[in-house]
């Protein structure tokens, strides 16, 4: 399989790996981010997704905690009730961020939790403990499944359990089992899932409409038809034939790098906050455009929070908020109403947005066409246009060592 750094980027999935990089952001914040990728079948979805575990940055966790329990936030049964010294006399240790995946065969019980036979069955000390399954295993990394709208389709127990996952953050799994209390415990878990929506049983969205809306982002998957990027997948894959049984030393080092330069990024900008007029400018396209619900706004503000994170910049861009709109809205609104909404986006790079001071009576009569509106005109027309500021994300180095020309940035 190939490493992550080894997957060629291109117009058509790009956005996946920008959205998988935002979600292990948002995992090192402490907030999980449900992604979901859609696309025909070769188009590297689940591969993508994957491979993005190379990068995972390391957590640590109380030593031997099966829950994976924060030294600072403990939460497991056995571990929250302790005192701090108790906690630091059991020590700690790193392992890397979850990632685990739930198999269309796998039972309630393996997913969520079952009764812990080796200790119920120990004849020194016979004790009734709980055994986490594999979605509390996964508190603080990414659980992914493929084939969603299949699984959903035939497991509705399952799909339950998925609902209160992702149905706040965090979320919360309950273990029941026969003779012992119901145990509630809170997951961090993000849930990153892929399927086709040309096959059986169809769109989630279309099937499963509750839990097509647990996701935050849903990721639209394309081929390429650039010769350019052609030839660049050709080439990295040449290359990648000296590497078959191994990932190389090269690989390995920029891997650590991305690792640590991810952490960096959390630390740097954990207070990065939206300012008010494009808060409010998300806030009157929630009313203008009567969205069904406050999770599309909140996916919105929180991706144009990490995208900008993500490009090393301390001020939030209307550009930000645009780049969050259809992964955040085509899975809610129908596309006639997406459309109308992107355009009523100030456009940073158009001379047409004449406004100069966010309240001047002049502004263009653009949708929502309020004071918000016209402050995030303003902003953009201040913004510098795509030609001057071709941005990098924090992967640009990486790539570039690599020889990887990658990204695509700004084409949209
Ligand atoms: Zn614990």
């Amino acid at each position: 399989m190939k490493s992550y750094l080894q997957l060629a980027r291109h117009e058509g999935n790009n956005t996946l790996f920008e959205t998988v990089e935002m979600a292990i952001l948002s995992s090192l914040w402490g907030v999980p981010l449900h992604l979901h990728a859609e696309g025909l079948r070769g188009t590297g979805k689940t591969t993508i997704m994957r491979a993005a575990r190379d990068i995972f940055p390391p957590i640590t966790r109380i030593k031997g905690c099966l829950y994976n329990c924060d030294p600072e936030k403990p939460h497991c049964p056995f571990h929250k009730a302790m005192s701090p010294q108790e906690i630091a006399e059991i020590g700690s240790e790193e392992i890397p961020m979850p990632f685990l995946e739930i198999s269309h065969s796998a039972k309630i019980g393996t997913i969520v939790g079952s009764i812990d036979l080796a200790k119920i069955t120990d004849s020194a000390n016979p004790t009734a403990a709980i055994l986490p399954g594999i979605i509390p295993q996964a508190h603080r990394g990414v659980i992914f499944i493929d084939e969603i709208n299949r699984l959903a389709d035939t497991s509705p127990e399952l799909t339950d359990v998925l609902l209160d996952v992702m149905g706040t953050k965090p979320g919360r799994v309950q273990i029941e089992e026969t003779g012992l209390p119901v145990v509630e415990i809170p997951v961090q878990v993000s849930v990153w899932a892929a399927s086709n929506p040309d096959e059986e049983p169809g769109p989630l969205e279309e099937t499963r409409r509750q839990l097509a809306d647990r996701f935050d982002m849903v990721i639209d998957m394309g081929r390429t038809h650039d010769p350019d990027s052609i030839a660049e997948i050709l080439k990295l894959n040449s290359h990648v034939r000296m590497y078959e049984k191994e990932v190389s030393q090269d690989y390995k080092a920029m891997h650590q790098k991305a690792r640590k330069e991810l952490q960096n990024i959390a630390a740097r900008y954990t207070n990065l906050d939206l300012p008010d007029f494009l808060r409010n400018y998300i806030a009157r396209i929630y009313v203008k455009y009567d969205l069904e619900s406050l999770r599309a706004i909140e996916a919105i503000q929180h991706a144009a929070l990490l995208n900008c994170a993500l490009k090393r910049r301390d001020t939030v861009l209307v550009s930000d908020i645009t780049k969050a709109f259809p992964l955040a809205l085509r899975h809610r609104v129908d596309s006639e109403i997406l459309t109308r909404i992107m355009n009523s986006a100030p456009d940073s790079s158009s001379s047409a947005v004449k406004v100069t001071s966010p309240f001047e009576s002049a502004a263009p009569a653009r949708e929502p066409s309020a004071a918000a509106a016209a402050a995030a005109a303003a902003a953009a027309a201040q913004e510098p246009a795509p030609a001057q500021a071709k941005e990098k994300s924090f992967m640009s180095p990486v790539l570039s060592f690599l020889g990887i020309k990658g990204e695509k940035e700004n084409h949209s």
